[in-house]
C-alpha cells in the first residue's frame, strides 16, 4: 500500500516536473530565448522575436530589425544582396503574407544599407526607403546602384512613423558615427534599436577612424536616457540597459587612461604598453582592436590637448 501510495507520488511528481518543464519551453521560445533559423538556413542567418511585433534578423555578424505594424513591416537595413535574400525568408517566415510598408537605412555605411533591390524585387518596386538627409547625400554621391536612394529624407529633428499599435521613433542623436545616424524607438515596446555607435560588450572598430569619442560618449548617454528595457545592435545580440551603461563606461575609461598616459608624458607606443583594461578581456574583439583603440583613444585626447595648447 505504502509503497503503491510513493510510486503514485513519483508519477505525480514526474508529471509535474514535466509540466514545469512544457511551461518553461513555451516561455522560452515565445520570448525568442531560443532562435529560430530561417528554413534551410545554416549558422550564416536567423531570426528572431525581440518583442511584440519586433523581430531581429541576423546574417553572419550582422543584425538588424522589422516590425510588423498595421500598415505593414518597416523593415531596416538589408544589410547586403545576399543578406536580403534571407531577410525576405525571415520577413515572410515571421509574418506570413507579410507587405513590406517600408525600408529605413540607419545611415549611410554601405555594409549595412545595401539590399534594399532584393526587398523591392520581392515586396514591390516602389517600396519607400527612408533616411537621413545626409545619408540621401553620401548615396547620391556615390552613385552605387546597388544601394537605391532615399526616397524620403529625414533631417535631424527627427521622424515619427504613426501607428497606433507600433509607432516608431526615427531619432538622430549626433554625428559620432556618420553625420547621418537614425536611431528607431519604440516607445510601446520600450525597446531601441542603434547601430555601429553602440554595440554588445564589443571593442570599438579598430583604432576608431574619425570617431569623436566624447560625441560617442554622448550619444549613448542620450540612448540611456530612453525609457526603454532592450536594445537591438547591429552587431551583437539584444540587450538591455547594463549593456548600454557598460559601453559607456568603457570608453570614459579609455578616454581617461589615455589622458592619464599623456599627463606621465608616454608616447603613444608606451601607453599601447602600459593600459591594459583587463576588465574587458572577454569583450570582443579585445585581441585584435583593444591596442587600436587605445591608440584611437591617445590620439584623441592628444589632438584636444595640442589644440589647447594653441
Ligand atoms: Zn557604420
Amino acid at each position: 500500500m505504502k509503497s503503491s501510495i510513493r510510486q503514485k507520488r513519483m508519477f505525480y511528481l514526474k508529471y509535474t516536473q514535466l509540466i514545469v518543464l512544457a511551461i518553461l519551453l513555451t516561455f522560452a521560445f515565445s520570448s525568442g530565448l531560443f532562435a529560430k533559423s530561417t528554413k534551410g538556413a545554416n549558422a550564416k542567418s536567423e531570426w528572431f522575436k525581440v518583442a511584440k511585433n519586433t523581430y531581429v534578423f541576423r546574417y553572419q555578424f550582422y543584425f538588424t530589425l522589422f516590425v510588423s505594424t498595421e500598415k505593414g513591416i518597416i523593415a531596416f537595413d538589408p544589410l547586403s544582396n545576399k543578406a536580403a535574400e534571407w531577410y525576405v525568408k525571415a520577413i515572410r517566415e515571421a509574418v506570413p503574407n507579410a507587405k513590406l510598408k517600408a525600408i529605413v537605412y540607419t545611415h549611410w555605411h554601405t555594409d549595412h544599407a545595401t539590399g534594399a533591390n532584393v526587398l523591392r524585387r520581392e515586396f514591390g518596386k516602389d517600396i519607400p526607403i527612408i533616411a537621413h538627409e545626409k545619408t540621401y547625400k553620401k548615396l547620391k554621391k556615390s552613385g552605387n546602384r546597388d544601394v537605391p536612394l532615399p526616397t524620403k529624407k529625414v533631417s535631424n529633428a527627427g521622424l515619427v512613423l504613426n501607428d497606433s499599435k507600433t509607432p516608431i521613433e526615427l531619432k538622430y542623436l549626433g554625428y559620432a558615427h556618420t553625420s547621418s545616424m537614425l536611431i528607431a524607438y519604440l516607445p510601446k515596446q520600450k525597446l531601441v534599436f542603434a547601430v555601429d555607435f553602440v554595440n554588445h560588450d564589443s571593442m570599438g572598430w579598430r583604432d576608431l577612424p574619425g570617431v569623436d569619442i566624447d560625441d560617442l560618449i554622448s550619444m549613448q548617454k542620450k540612448v540611456m536616457a530612453l525609457d526603454f528595457t532592450t536594445i537591438a545592435f547591429g552587431h551583437g545580440r539584444p540587450g538591455n540597459k547594463e549593456v548600454v551603461a557598460r559601453q559607456i563606461s568603457y570608453y570614459q575609461t579609455l578616454l581617461r587612461e589615455a589622458k592619464k598616459a599623456l599627463g606621465r608624458k608616454l608616447s603613444e607606443d608606451q601607453s599601447v604598453k602600459s593600459i591594459t583594461m583587463n576588465k574587458y578581456k572577454n569583450w570582443q574583439n579585445y585581441d585584435n582592436w583593444f591596442k587600436l583603440n587605445v591608440r584611437g583613444a591617445y590620439r584623441f585626447e592628444k589632438e584636444k590637448l595640442d589644440k589647447s595648447a594653441q
